[in-house]
């Protein structure tokens, strides 16, 4: 649990480095202001709270990594402590729960099955033929060899997604990880399989660095990070660099997406990168504009193939219900 952990690394620092009262408090509290984070920025009308709390959580997490890993009594106490003071709930739907995410969420996630588009992996459209690419996937060339996501953007999965984007739950991490890690040793036994089993590296679609410190975290790179010790293939966490940053895509058609998306990435190691198959890995794929870019810039370092497995995929237009038009597109770059 964030909250002991960062408490615990202040109690048994050896080297006398321990947080202050201030320092805990934040610690205690910053998950549930997190929480506030859109009332307090409508109210103030301004940016400042989140970047500042941002700010107070990237210093715990030094803390974390400073702490030695001994005294796990003295861990395991503060632990019982906390979750008597602050019980532990459900990242996405705040009920009370041992789990990360509860039983009820997981119960209510969707998921994409077969038959899907070969190609982006969007569910079929009712009528297409069993293994023919979707009408985007034959009237376009891309430079992605090939798409999965493990369900559509809706259901408590996309929440999970949002939730972890937006009120920086970085508890979703693992649980996140996991169901990709899971999509990713499913596709051999998939029709149409994209060979997941002969990949060099997995590498995530960065942030701006100019966004990743405005959010504090770049959940592309803690999710591959995770992704690699599941699944044993290396993250290349440095592969791309974003070297636009890109305005927010709500509201654009698919063109401007493009072009909007044109040229925002680089590669770099080209060497590490000539021939090889790489998978990148995102949270949403929405209109694949973003997933494109990355996919064109490893190209033109030498990469052979190139594929992407995100954990949600948005909607498509004949499949989407009333509520969700509209926020579908919610966040791929907010
Ligand atoms: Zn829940
Ligand atoms: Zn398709």
């Amino acid at each position: 649990m964030f909250v002991s952990k960062v408490m615990a690394a202040g109690l048994v620092n050896d080297s006398g480095a321990q947080a202050t009262v201030a320092h805990l408090a934040v610690a205690v509290f910053a998950p549930r202001a997190q929480e506030r984070l859109p009332e307090i920025e409508n109210i103030a009308g301004n940016e400042v709270p989140r970047r500042r709390l941002d700010g107070h959580q990237l210093r715990c997490e030094e803390s974390m990594k400073s702490a030695p890993a001994h005294n796990s009594l003295a861990r395991r106490l503060w632990k019982e402590l906390l979750e008597l003071v602050y019980p532990p709930h459900c990242a996405v739907c705040d009920q009370l729960s041992q789990q990360v995410i509860c039983p009820s969420c997981r119960e209510q996630f969707e998921f994409i099955v077969p038959p899907y588009c070969p190609v982006c992996g969007q569910t079929a459209p009712p009528g297409l033929p069993e293994g023919q690419p979707c009408g985007k996937c034959r009237s376009s060339t891309w430079a992605l060899d090939g798409a999965r996501a493990v369900g559509p953007h809706r259901s408590t999965l996309r929440e999970a997604v949002l939730v972890l984007k937006f009120r920086g739950r970085r508890q979703l991490l693992d649980p996140i990880a996991e169901l990709l890690a899971q999509r990713l040793f499913e596709e051999a036994r998939m029709p149409h399989p994209l060979p997941f089993d002969r990949l060099d590296a997995i590498v995530p679609v960065v942030l701006h660095p100019a966004r990743r410190r405005w959010r504090g975290f770049d959940q592309a790179v803690l999710i591959c990070r995770r992704l690699e010790q599941l699944t044993g293939i290396r993250c290349h966490e440095t592969a791309l660099v974003r070297v636009r940053n890109t305005k927010p895509q709500i509201g654009l058609t698919p063109a401007q997406r493009r072009s909007n998306m044109a040229r925002a990435f680089q590669a770099r190691h080209d060497a590490l990168l000539r021939g090889g198959r790489f998978l990148l890995v995102d949270d949403v794929y929405t209109t694949g504009a973003t997933l494109e870019a990355a996919a064109h810039a490893l190209k033109k370092a030498g990469a052979d193939k190139v594929y992407a497995l995100t954990v949600t995929h948005a909607v498509p237009l004949w499949d989407v219900t009333p509520p969700l038009l509209g926020d579908e597109q919610d966040a791929e770059f907010l």
